[in-house]
């Protein structure tokens, strides 16, 4: 085949068997995909800001922080009345008494609402904050769950409102490490009883009355007040059993 060229030749390709794929694919792919999407609005940076936007308001009381912060996360409803109705997070603002620490404040608040109206999967920010530890040292929340800096902090509470409107499910425990969990409870329970009652032969007074008392902490779980934090969750639920420490919150276990 002879091709005549009429213009000046600026520069030049190679066409490989991978681009010819390219091109047949292209071809054929269209057609059928786009249409039934083409009227599902997504999250993206160009969507504008409605008058009034729903939210929710979460309080954190932390000992870092001499007041409470309070945080407020926006969200925009899409395609409103369909069946692809969705919320997603369109804003964040923190409000808090303290000025101490209002310049990151700002500035994190600022980017986590460019983030969320860029579009496409947020939830990655969750994962990030968790992992932000404070050079100071952490805290423990109600329920013994151990938060490592204020920022993990918020991180939980962003996790909390993606749960909340969907866009973050639990991971589903398996019915099988449920009873695995709910047995070694049972076991560390009454053998703690069975110490006690040994103990109280010998002793009176208050010490033999409150055996391991089981704590029942704010959100309703108990775990013994003896118990240390399970690395894995974060919550001191650490019991050892058989010489061997036992998460009784989310089953970890040392000795696998
Ligand atoms: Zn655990």
């Amino acid at each position: 085949m002879t091709v005549r060229i009429d213009k000046k030749i600026k520069g030049y390709a190679v066409v490989t068997p991978d681009d010819k794929a390219k091109e047949t694919a292209k071809a054929a792919a269209p057609a059928p995909a786009a249409e039934p999407e083409d009227n599902v609005i997504q999250m993206h940076e160009r969507i504008e800001r409605p008058e009034v936007l729903i939210g929710s308001t979460y309080k954190i009381k932390s000992p870092l922080v001499e007041h409470a912060m309070y945080v407020t996360i926006n969200d925009i409803v899409l395609n409103a009345g369909n069946e692809h109705e969705h919320r997603r997070p369109f804003e964040i603002f923190i409000n808090c008494k303290s000025m101490e620490h209002f310049q990151w404040i700002v500035a994190l608040t600022r980017i986590m609402s460019a983030v969320f109206r860029k579009g496409g999967d947020v939830t990655f920010i969750v994962d990030e904050m968790k992992a932000v530890f404070d050079p100071r040292g952490g805290y423990f929340k109600a329920g013994g769950v151990y938060m490592p800096s204020l920022v993990a902090e918020l991180g939980h509470i962003v996790e909390d409102h993606l749960k909340s409107i969907g866009m973050l499910h639990d991971p589903e425990m398996s019915d099988h490490q449920r009873a695995l969990i709910a047995e070694k409870r049972k076991q560390f329970e009454e053998r703690s009883k069975k110490n006690a009652d040994a103990g109280s032969a010998g002793l009176t007074g208050s010490a033999a009355d409150h055996p391991e008392d089981i704590e029942v902490t704010g959100e309703g779980a108990t775990f013994p007040p003896s118990a240390t934090m399970c690395h894995k969750c974060s919550t001191k639920a650490l019991v050892l059993m058989d010489g061997c420490a036992t998460c009784l919150n989310c089953g970890y276990s040392k000795c696998g």
